[in-house]
């Protein structure tokens, strides 16, 4: 084994360097700084003229909301950034958040007929972002419910996938109670999403917002499977949605795994931390993963003042699920992304307060044929942490018990076309059913196609 760990001479020995307060006040305040600061009135208008307004619009076509993208550019572009944002928020509610963390590299903005090598795609995510942020300014909500209709729909988990199958029910003229197991709502949007992304606590603001609609009661720290049972919300209600996320960690298989941090539970504590100087962060990070919790949590540790800060990941950058733009934003960071490398075992040493982790020992990797293979050759890289950020996984727990038993497929909940489940009147969506890509957007427009199909099932 080669002991590849330039900043540790004396080997991988000694208690680990985890500490807060590795950089002053002004640096907290740079590093988590909006990461693409809004456009102002003028960089607006002259974004907006850049748009070919595109007939076709691929564009559109590319966004998993199907947002009228030439439409509220338009908009925009005749000085009518409210009226933008009402084209977006007819298609998707959380407009705002999704301006703000939506990979447009790999959605809308990929397809832009703009995207060309002398060219650049038109900044839709950033104009969308301008017109969500004009209107809720104004604290003006442009939905008017319909008239009651007496039907009463229960929500459980108030993420994307929830929150927007409540706002739509409820435009419907439905009455919703959203569940939350957690004491605020807005899922991985306040619990997950890189803290650069969606900062001065956007996510809560942007639930505030969308509450406004009425109709909408959200009980936080009610949990399904234990304060309330899939048979008791049958029962009391015309319909149930479940939008219930991933909450179990996939395991990496690696000797001496438990030494390893949850890189979604240490975002979640980074995101509810109220003075990120009070957070310990290690001197040099290890991360492993190819997505997007990869990504933040090693871009992250970073801004926290962490001196080394590698990724781990046992295939080539093509193959990340993070993007190739998120990939570059970790380099410039000062993230080393290590590819063709997997985790052999976490190697940890005994002190006076409990065992830590002093490294990893990785293997090289290389594809034959499509497969990925060992090569047998090995090495080590010192660490004060390491984070695993391989996946997570549908823990049907919460659905046990119930008369009957909702099909899963591939570990997640089976739905069809209409986000309907196996059961009759429960319906699903997000990252807890089969077949989503595990993105913001995409749960949003699940709850919204999930809240059409209810709206017509209890309506005829
Ligand atoms: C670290 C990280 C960073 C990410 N970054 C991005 C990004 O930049 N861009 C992007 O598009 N996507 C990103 N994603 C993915 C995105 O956050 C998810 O795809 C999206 O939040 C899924 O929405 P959801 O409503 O299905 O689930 P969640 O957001 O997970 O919400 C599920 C909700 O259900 C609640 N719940 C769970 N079980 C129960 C129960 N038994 N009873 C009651 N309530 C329950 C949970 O507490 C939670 O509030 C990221 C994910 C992670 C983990
Ligand atoms: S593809 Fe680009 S240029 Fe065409 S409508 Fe969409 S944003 Fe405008």
């Amino acid at each position: 084994m080669n002991d590849h760990s330039p900043s540790s001479p004396g080997g991988l020995k000694g208690a680990p360097d985890v500490r807060a307060g590795r950089l002053d006040a002004e640096a907290y305040a740079k590093n988590f700084a909006d990461l693409h600061p809004p456009l102002s009135a003028h960089e607006a208008l002259v974004e907006a003229d850049r748009c070919y307004f595109c007939f076709d619009a691929p564009c559109t076509v590319a966004c998993p909301t199907s947002i009228d993208i030439p439409l509220f550019i338009r908009q925009i572009q005749a000085h009518n950034p409210k009226g933008a944002a009402k084209t977006i928020f007819d298609e998707n509610i959380l407009g705002g958040m999704c301006a703000r963390v939506c990979p447009v590299e790999t959605l809308c903005e990929e397809a832009c007929v703009r995207n060309l090598a002398e060219d650049r795609p038109v900044a839709i995510g950033r104009l969308q972002r301008y017109a969500t942020d004009a209107m809720m300014a104004a604290g003006e909500q442009p939905f008017a419910r319909a008239a009651p209709t007496g039907k009463r729909i229960a929500v459980v988990g108030a993420g994307p996938a929830g929150l927007s199958c409540a706002h739509r029910l409820a435009v419907h003229g439905h009455e919703v109670t959203v569940f939350e197991a957690r004491d605020k709502p807005g899922g991985l949007n306040e619990y997950g999403i890189a803290a650069y992304k969606t900062p001065e606590d956007f996510a809560q603001k942007e639930v505030d917002y969308l509450l406004k609609v009425g109709g909408i009661t959200i009980e936080t720290g009610k949990a399904l499977g234990r304060d309330i049972s899939l048979d008791e919300l049958r029962a009391d209600f015309d319909a149930v949605f479940l939008g219930l996320g991933l909450a179990g960690v996939n395991a990496l298989g690696a000797a001496g795994e438990e030494a390893a941090g949850s890189a979604v539970a240490w975002i979640a504590e980074l995101r509810q931390s109220l003075d990120l100087a009070a957070l310990p962060v290690g001197r040099r990070v290890v991360v492993i993963g190819g997505g997007m919790t990869a990504i933040d949590a090693a871009v992250q540790s970073k801004l926290l003042g962490a001196e080394e800060v590698t990724i781990v990941y046992r295939r080539g950058p093509q193959a990340m699920k993070a993007s190739l733009y998120e990939q570059e934003l970790a380099q410039t960071k000062g993230v080393l992304i290590r590819h063709w490398a997997r985790p052999q075992r976490l190697i940890v040493e005994n002190g006076p307060n409990g065992s830590y982790v002093v490294g990893i020992e990785l293997e090289r990797t290389r594809e034959t044929d499509g497969r990925l293979e060992g090569t047998g050759e090995t090495y080590a890289l010192a660490a004060d942490t390491v984070f695993k950020a391989i996946g997570q996984t549908f823990l049907p727990a919460a659905l046990d018990g119930a008369a009957e038993a909702i099909a899963l497929q591939d570990g997640r909940i089976g739905v069809d076309e209409e986000r309907r489940t196996s059961v009759a009147g429960i319906w699903a969506g997000g990252d807890c059913i089969l077949g989503g890509e595990d993105l913001t957007v995409v749960a949003v427009e699940d709850g919204k196609r999930a809240a059409e199909s209810i709206h017509r099932a209890l309506t005829g």
